[in-house]
């Protein structure tokens, strides 16, 4: 039987209240996660593969301000942008992700890219963004990633150090990345995320979206994972590989294995969030913050979610 595609994404678990989100912003988002939704579908629908889709589908993530990944990304605590992305093949087992890079307009292109070579997987900062260039890809200044809002949030972040309120913060202050998983016609399961890290991180602190088995992996064996929320609860939890490991290992349904996964995060203090779809086309979508930024399109419909709902 042909496997019926399915696409899931995530916005970031960094979301706003729901009391404080004006219907303009909500709007905006809804829209963002929709047109996300819609280009990766063309790509499954048209009997692509799950690993173009989500690389279309981050793109599209990546050039809406609203999220946090590519224009719109976070600012770290030097006020200027580090962007870490990876995309990972279900069928393969080929992997690639850039770190810390400054000036490639889409990281997940720049991963896809690397994930082709089976050697070097990961770059860092200028290599990264040199490699990037050297291979076509688009470089733009780094203040083309800043946006007025992620500005205000840094300056937010910063005041909150110095009154000593920094536990305080929000979810929506920390939190954000993108990220998608597809299982396509053939078969195949793919992952890939993009981030802008969180908001005043020091300059050259890397997060798990870059590392695969943390924040990305993608096996066909059993599923596809993107990740979002405290990073470094993610690479100590190796959070993706693990919902991989408990479906193969321990034969757990997708959604008991990546509502443990969430479970060891929360254990640890952090705010944490996956997508994650399964060889059988099994969606999940949890959790432990107020909201995120979510959806899914399949021929059986389409979903967009911000908070409970
Ligand atoms: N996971 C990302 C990081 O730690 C940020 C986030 O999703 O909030 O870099």
């Amino acid at each position: 039987m042909t496997p019926q595609p399915v696409l899931a994404l995530h916005g970031g678990a960094g979301t706003i209240p729901k009391a404080s989100l004006t219907p303009e912003a909500d709007a905006a988002a809804r829209a963002g996660l929709r047109a996300a939704l819609d280009a990766g579908w063309a790509v499954l629908q048209a009997g692509g593969s799950a690993l173009d889709a989500v690389t279309r589908a981050v793109v599209a993530l990546e050039d809406h301000p609203s999220f946090n990944a590519g224009h719109g990304a976070t600012f770290n605590r030097a006020g200027f942008h580090e962007l870490d992305a990876s995309v990972m093949d279900g069928a393969t087992g080929k992997a690639g992700a850039v770190a810390g890079a400054r000036r490639i307009r889409h990281p997940v292109l720049a991963a896809l890219e690397l994930s082709k070579p089976s050697d070097p997987l990961l770059l860092f900062g200028e290599a990264a963004d040199d490699w990037a260039g050297q291979r076509g890809l688009e470089l733009v200044e780094n203040s083309f990633f800043s946006t007025q809002s992620r500005f205000d949030l840094l300056q937010k972040m910063l005041a909150r150090e110095q009154e000593g309120t920094l536990a305080a913060a929000t979810e929506q202050e920390k939190h954000g990345t993108v990220g998608a998983v597809a299982l396509d016609q053939h078969g195949h399961l793919a992952a890939a995320t993009s981030t802008g890290g969180y908001t005043a991180k020091p300059a050259g602190r890397v997060g798990d979206s870059p590392i695969i088995g943390a924040g990305t992996w993608a096996s066909d064996q059993t599923c596809a994972v993107s990740g979002t929320g405290k990073g470094e609860d993610f690479i100590r939890t190796a959070l993706a590989h693990t919902i991989h490991a408990r479906m193969l290992y321990l034969h757990e349904s997708l959604e008991a294995a990546a509502n443990a996964a969430i479970a060891a995060v929360t254990a640890l203090g952090g705010g944490a969030g996956l997508c994650a779809v399964d060889r059988a086309g099994n969606v999940a979508l949890p959790y432990n913050t107020a909201g995120m930024y979510r959806g899914w399109i399949s021929e059986k419909g389409v979903y967009v979610a911000i908070h409970e709902e």
